[in-house]
């Protein structure tokens, strides 16, 4: 299997047009029409990471943070860590890949996987993404309707959430008069037709446009097709940032805190009490998500775990909402299985190809205890 076949399997499910702007996710060194021999998940690239791919023969990484971030001025090989595991990865021909921001906005990303952990349930967005989807209504004649529709479904249009196939059909009457120069589906050259049509409305998310519309334009019998393209402003229910849900049973504080510790095996996290009071209703946001617990205080959540908390947002959600600090490495980490399980279920007829979570730790936080 080549590895584009892999990026595709993580895109379809993580776009990268859902990544925030300043974000640099996507391929960052190598080939991706090389053959994958076997495959190795991180959080983070370093020395230890590219030693392990090489010794368990990977020519793919996939990291969730990005290698290049800043820049890149120079590769100085003689005094830059970084610019010598360039020159590694490219001489021992490894690619390397990062879904990063792509991966927190989607279902089933980070986020998800850190209430996963937690053992929630109805597990929803905390906050969804600002739409970047379109309305595409088109005009089909009533025989052609469920055609054209089953062209939108396949090339991706109409996923509203858990529901697929989402469209609205309002019946009416299309008219027409055609210049001597067409050839036209219905009708004769110079006569003004009525025809049964329906005007059939379908959201689009913004990258998936393009081959929609080409698709549409493939299958409509019109040699001239009719259609609104409506950018919309409301939010995009397929993804979000950080996630919200229920704990099985109701906790007190102290033994939230507990379990939450053992569910994200730490020792050590950062808290501060909210309201006293049950915890049920919990929020997470794996990795930097300090400015979103006023969602969280919005939902009525009784409990909100993130990570790089500032001093002063603790300040602020002291007596609001039992804000913990569970680390970044901490909160993101279980996201690599999610991505092992996708590219195994991809891999069932390709059994010679391993896919590894590394084995170590990138996490460069230490905890000194005196
Ligand atoms: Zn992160």
């Amino acid at each position: 299997m080549k590895c584009i076949e892999i990026i595709k399997n993580i895109e379809n499910w993580a776009p990268k047009e859902i990544a925030w702007q300043k974000d640099n996710v996507g391929l960052q060194i190598g080939d991706t029409d090389k053959r994958i021999k076997n495959i190795l998940l991180c959080l983070e690239v370093n020395d230890n990471v590219v030693e392990e791919a090489l010794v368990k023969k990977c020519n793919l990484i996939i990291s969730h943070h990005p290698f290049f971030f800043s820049p890149l001025k120079k590769i100085d090989i003689a005094n830059d860590r970084n610019s010598r595991i360039i020159q590694k990865l490219i001489k021992h021909d490894i690619i390397l890949y990062s879904a990063h921001t792509n991966l927190d906005y989607t279902k089933d990303g980070v986020s998800y996987q850190l209430a996963e952990r937690l053992g929630l349930q109805n597990i929803d967005f905390l906050l969804n993404l600002k739409s970047n989807q379109y309305k595409i209504s088109v005009f089909v004649p009533e025989t052609a309707c469920e055609e054209v529709a089953e062209a939108i479904f396949s090339a991706g249009g109409g996923v509203i959430g858990e529901y697929t196939r989402c469209s609205f059909r309002t019946k009416g009457n299309g008219t027409f008069k055609c210049s001597g120069k067409t050839r036209p589906a219905i009708g004769k050259k110079e006569e003004y037709k009525f025809v049964e049509e329906v005007k059939l409305e379908v959201i689009v998310d913004r990258w998936k446009l393009n081959t929609v519309l080409s698709e549409l334009k493939r299958i409509h019998p019109y040699e001239e097709i009719a259609y609104d393209l409506v950018p919309l402003d409301n939010p995009n229910v397929n993804f979000g940032i950080g996630a919200v849900g229920y704990l099985p049973k109701e906790y007190n504080q102290n033994d939230f805190l507990s379990y939450a510790a053992h569910k994200l095996i730490v020792k050590n996290f950062r808290y501060t009490k909210g309201k006293k009071g049950m915890i049920r209703k919990v929020a997470v946001c794996g990795g930097s998500g300090s400015e979103y617990f006023h969602e969280a205080i919005a939902k009525n959540c009784d409990a909100y775990i993130t990570a790089d908390i500032r001093y002063h947002t603790f300040q602020d959600a002291e007596k609001e909402i039992l804000l913990i600090d569970a680390g970044h490495y901490e909160t993101e980490i279980f996201s690599l299985n999610e991505i092992q399980k996708r590219i195994n279920l991809q891999l069932k007829t390709n059994k010679d190809i391993n896919v590894y979570l590394y084995k170590g730790s990138t996490n460069p936080v230490i905890f000194y205890n005196n």
